[in-house]
C-alpha cells in the first residue's frame, strides 16, 4: 500500500511544490492549508489526481486535525505551515507564537497519539545565522542571533522536535532554507527580492536597492531554487538524519548582482534607485552546506542563472495561459 504523507502548508509556495514532488514519488498525499498565505490555484493541476487531497483547515483547529490523522494515519508529515515573515513577527508576535510554535505543537500532539515514522520541518537559515564576517558562512552548529520572533519561534520548534522525537520515537530531519526562489513566489515583501524585481519590471515600476556604505553592491544573500529544495525535502522523506541542515547555494550574491542577472534572463534594461539601507537588514547570509551534500547526498542542480532561466519560462507560460 502507499504511504501517507501529510503537508501542512501545502497550497503554499514551496508547500505546493512538496506536494507534486510526494505525488509523482508515490504517496497519498494529504494536503492541509488554512490558505492565509496559500492559494487553491498553487495546487489546482494536483487536484485531479486521486492520491492528492486537499483539506482547508487550520493547524491549530484540534478536532478537524485529529479527524485527518484518524482517517488517513499519515506515516510521513512534512510541516510548513507558518508565517514566514521576519518583520510581521515583530508587529505580531502573538500571531506569530501561535501559528509557528502553538500550531507545531498541535502537529506534535496528534503524532503522539498517532505515531508517524518521520517528521520534516521548515526553519530558516537566515533568520538562525550568526552575524557573519567577511567570507563565514553559516554552519547548523553556530550559535544563532535570535533577533526576531519568527527567529525565536523557528528555534525552539526545532528543539520541540528532538525533543518529541527521542519521547514518540519518530525520525526527523530540520531543513533549515536559505532565500528560497522560483515559480508560484508571490511578490508580497517578505519572500526576497527576486518576486519583487519581477513585478517592478512587469509594471513598469523602479526598483530600489537599500544598500550600506560600505556595501555599495548591496547586502548578499544565499538563494536557492525551489526544485532545489523539493529534492532536499524527497531525500530527507527517504533518509531522515535527525538533525539540523542547512539548504542554500552555499553562495553569496550582492543584491545587486541578483537585479542584473533577472534583467539578463528577462532581457531587460532598467536602471535600479539605490538608498540607504533598510533599519535591521542583515548584511551578509550564506549558508555552509557541507552535512547536506555528505550526509544527505543533496548537491543544488540549479545555479542562480539556471534558475532564473526556468522562472522565465514559467513566467511566459503564464502569459500565455493569460
Ligand atoms: P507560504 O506563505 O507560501 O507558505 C506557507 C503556507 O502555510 C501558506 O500556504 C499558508 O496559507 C499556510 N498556513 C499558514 N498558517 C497556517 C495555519 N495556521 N494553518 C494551515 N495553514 C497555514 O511561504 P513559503 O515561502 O512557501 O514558506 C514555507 C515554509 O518555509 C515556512 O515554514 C517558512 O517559514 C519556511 N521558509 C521559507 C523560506 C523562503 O525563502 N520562502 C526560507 C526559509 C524558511
Amino acid at each position: 500500500m502507499k504511504k501517507s504523507v501529510l503537508v501542512t502548508g501545502g497550497a503554499g509556495f514551496i508547500g505546493s511544490h512538496i506536494c507534486k514532488m510526494y505525488l509523482s514519488e508515490g504517496y497519498q498525499t494529504i494536503c492541509v492549508d488554512n490558505l492565509v498565505s496559500g492559494s487553491e490555484a498553487n495546487i489546482v493541476e494536483l487536484r485531479n489526481d486521486p492520491a492528492f487531497h486537499f483539506y482547508r483547515v487550520d493547524i491549530g483547529d484540534v478536532e478537524e486535525m485529529e479527524e485527518l490523522f484518524k482517517q488517513f494515519r499519515p506515516q510521513i508529515v512534512n510541516h510548513h505551515a507558518a508565517q514566514k515573515s521576519v518583520p510581521y513577527s515583530l508587529e505580531n508576535p502573538m500571531y506569530d507564537l501561535d501559528t509557528n510554535l502553538g500550531g507545531l505543537l498541535q502537529v506534535l500532539s496528534l503524532v503522539q497519539k498517532y505515531p508517524i515514522e518521520t517528521l520534516l520541518f521548515s526553519s530558516s537559515g537566515g533568520a538562525l545565522s550568526k552575524k557573519l564576517e567577511g567570507i563565514e558562512k553559516s554552519t547548523e552548529e553556530d550559535v544563532p542571533q535570535l533577533i526576531s520572533p519568527y527567529a525565536l519561534t523557528k528555534f525552539a520548534g526545532e528543539q520541540y522536535i528532538k525533543m518529541y522525537s527521542e519521547e514518540y520515537n519518530f525520525n526527523f530531519t530540520v531543513l533549515r532554507y536559505a532565500n528560497v526562489f522560483g515559480p508560484k513566489q508571490v511578490p508580497d515583501g517578505e519572500s526576497g527580492v527576486i518576486p519583487i524585481f519581477l513585478k517592478n519590471l512587469e509594471e513598469g515600476n523602479v526598483s530600489t536597492l537599500m544598500t550600506y556604505q560600505d556595501m555599495p553592491r548591496g547586502c548578499t544573500r544565499d538563494y536557492v531554487y525551489v526544485e532545489d529544495v523539493v529534492e532536499a525535502n524527497r531525500l530527507a522523506t527517504n533518509t531522515p538524519l535527525n538533525k539540523v541542515v542547512n539548504i542554500g547555494s552555499g553562495t553569496a550574491t550582492a543584491i545587486l548582482d541578483i537585479y542584473e542577472q533577472v534583467l539578463k534572463a528577462f532581457s531587460k534594461s532598467e536602471p535600479i534607485h539605490i538608498v540607504g539601507p533598510r533599519p535591521g537588514d542583515i548584511k551578509r547570509s550564506v549558508l555552509d552546506t557541507t552535512i547536506a551534500k555528505k550526509e544527505l547526498g543533496w548537491i543544488p542542480k540549479f545555479t542562480l542563472q539556471q534558475g532564473l532561466s526556468e522562472l522565465y519560462i514559467y513566467y511566459k507560460t503564464q502569459h500565455i495561459k493569460k
